[in-house]
């Protein structure tokens, strides 16, 4: 028997590559584009940029709303005992310096007085605040000297306050905002957190955030925005976990740490 013939194959007409020109070819071989919103919706990479100039304004104004004239919480009778307290606060809680200077305060609300008790006596009124023994000397160095050079009052300039012993820029800011009602922020470490976070102003150092913070926030809200600013991050975006649940601001911040 003659072999079977195998079937002749049958000849494919034109093939698929034959069929598409190169250029689509070459193209359809890439891999898809991704959709434009998939992009959008990734994490900004790069350096993170602050909040912009209308949300600030409303950041502050929810922060008027909620507490039109804010407060410190260091106690004290006059000028002069808020220096000192802001002096004795310095990496201390409001609490502690209050606790302390209340019996203090009550004896020497006045510079001669402080002067009259003496560096040893001041140091046992304020031995339960951090540093307490170099806090104690410049306490009664500050009282002479504002004895000495200006006439017992505590002098309304910042640059002289930066001068006494124990005051830098931060306490003297403290001091010209809530006893001669100078606009000045005097960032401190909740501050300084709480800027960086939002962010309301970037910065590596206080003094770069003060100085980018007024900048930034409008004149309205400068009397008073250190204080709104302090009491949010001592009580709501605390250092270790932000309370983003309570936070009156939490739609306008950008933080990663944020937990809503
Ligand atoms: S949302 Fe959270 S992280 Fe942002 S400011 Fe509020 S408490 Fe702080």
């Amino acid at each position: 028997m003659p072999a079977k013939k195998s079937p002749t194959p049958i000849k494919k007409k034109a093939t698929a590559k034959k069929a598409v020109p190169r250029k689509v070819a070459r193209a359809a071989k890439k891999p898809a584009k991704a959709p434009a919103k998939t992009i959008a919706a990734k994490k900004p990479k790069g350096r993170r940029r602050p909040v912009g100039a209308e949300a600030v304004h409303e950041i502050f104004t929810r922060f008027r709303k909620a507490n039109p004239e804010p407060k410190g919480e260091l106690e004290h009778v006059n000028v002069f005992t808020l220096l000192v307290a802001v002096v004795l606060s310095a990496q201390a809680t409001d609490a502690g310096v209050n606790k302390a200077t209340r019996a203090l305060f009550a004896i020497a609300d006045t510079p001669e007085k402080m002067v009259a008790l003496g560096e040893e006596k001041i140091r046992d009124y304020v031995k339960t605040i951090g540093l307490f023994r170099t806090k104690a000397k410049n306490v009664y160095l500050l009282s002479r000297e504002l004895i000495e050079k200006y006439d017992s009052n505590v002098p309304p300039s910042r640059e002289i306050l930066e001068t006494l012993p124990g005051v830098g820029r931060k306490t003297a800011n403290v001091v010209m905002n809530m006893a001669f009602g100078e606009p000045t922020i005097a960032v401190d470490t909740h501050l300084f957190r709480l800027s960086n976070r939002i962010p309301l102003a970037i910065g590596k150092t206080p003094l770069a955030i003060e100085l980018g913070l007024e900048k930034v926030i409008p004149a309205e809200f400068m009397q008073h925005a250190h204080h709104w600013l302090i009491l949010h991050g001592r009580y709501i975006c605390k250092a270790r976990r932000p309370d983003c649940e309570a936070c009156l601001i939490s739609d306008l911040c950008t933080s990663p740490e944020k937990t809503i």
